[in-house]
């Protein structure tokens, strides 16, 4: 399962082009055609990372970059501005308000996919290799192989993608909606409870012989992996 981006870009050629590179490259992609859409498709999934049009109806991109920012889950989120402006103090004012990288419309689709993944690398770099290591537990997505403390652990291919993706945030706490959009998909039907089944059997299996039990339910609120408690 890739990172999930959210393209938000109101030139649907631009779009379109955007999605089809993203996914060819294993990227999950939402695309937004205005601000308003992009801070609600941001709350209800927080994207891995936002590739955001300057020149946008209704709330201009400068101004949902610096909203993205103010909430707690897209506050360290990598934003790539997209710009027809080649203006210097755009590009100052861009970056000041929390971009992370801005790219000049047009842009050459191979440079801009370059960009991305230097820009991802910088900042999550646990979603963009093949291992992870949170704590004793270390994922090798390559392989499909976990370890806990040099011991294998076998886990069902749900059980996988559930660690997989709580481990790309350690200390984060999501609810059982967002697990199920993350790691069911959002097409899917499934009860929230299933979570709650799914998670029991990756906690036994990450626990079995071990002491701490890295993963912190939070009463009404959801799940996270966690070594600091
Ligand atoms: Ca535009």
């Amino acid at each position: 399962m890739g990172p999930h981006v959210l393209v938000v870009e109101d030139e649907g050629d631009v779009a379109t082009l955007l999605k089809y590179n993203l996914e060819k490259e294993g990227y999950r992609v939402t695309v937004a055609v205005d601000g308003d859409e992009a801070l609600l498709a941001a709350e209800e999934t927080p994207p891995d990372l936002v590739v955001l049009d300057w020149m946008l109806p209704k709330a201009p991109g400068i101004e949902v970059c610096r909203r993205l920012r103010q909430r707690s889950e897209t506050r360290n989120t990598p934003i790539v501005m997209l710009t027809a402006r080649s203006d210097e103090s755009d590009r100052i004012r861009g970056l000041d308000t929390g971009a992370d990288d801005y790219v000049c419309k047009p842009f050459s689709v191979t440079e801009l996919m370059a960009r991305l993944r230097a820009v991802m690398r910088r900042i999550r770099p646990g979603l963009t290799e093949d291992k992870v290591v949170v704590g004793d537990i270390t994922i090798d997505r390559a392989a499909h192989r976990v370890k806990r403390a040099g011991g294998d652990i076998h886990l069902g291919p749900t059980e996988f993608k559930l660690l997989d993706y709580l481990a790309q945030y350690p200390g984060r706490v999501f609810s059982r909606e967002q697990l199920l959009d993350a790691v069911w998909g959002s097409d899917v039907y499934v009860e929230a409870r299933t979570v709650d089944v799914h998670i029991g059997r990756l906690r036994k299996a990450l626990n079995a012989g071990q002491e701490n039990d890295p993963i912190r339910t939070v009463r009404s609120a959801g799940y996270a992996l966690d070594f600091d408690g």
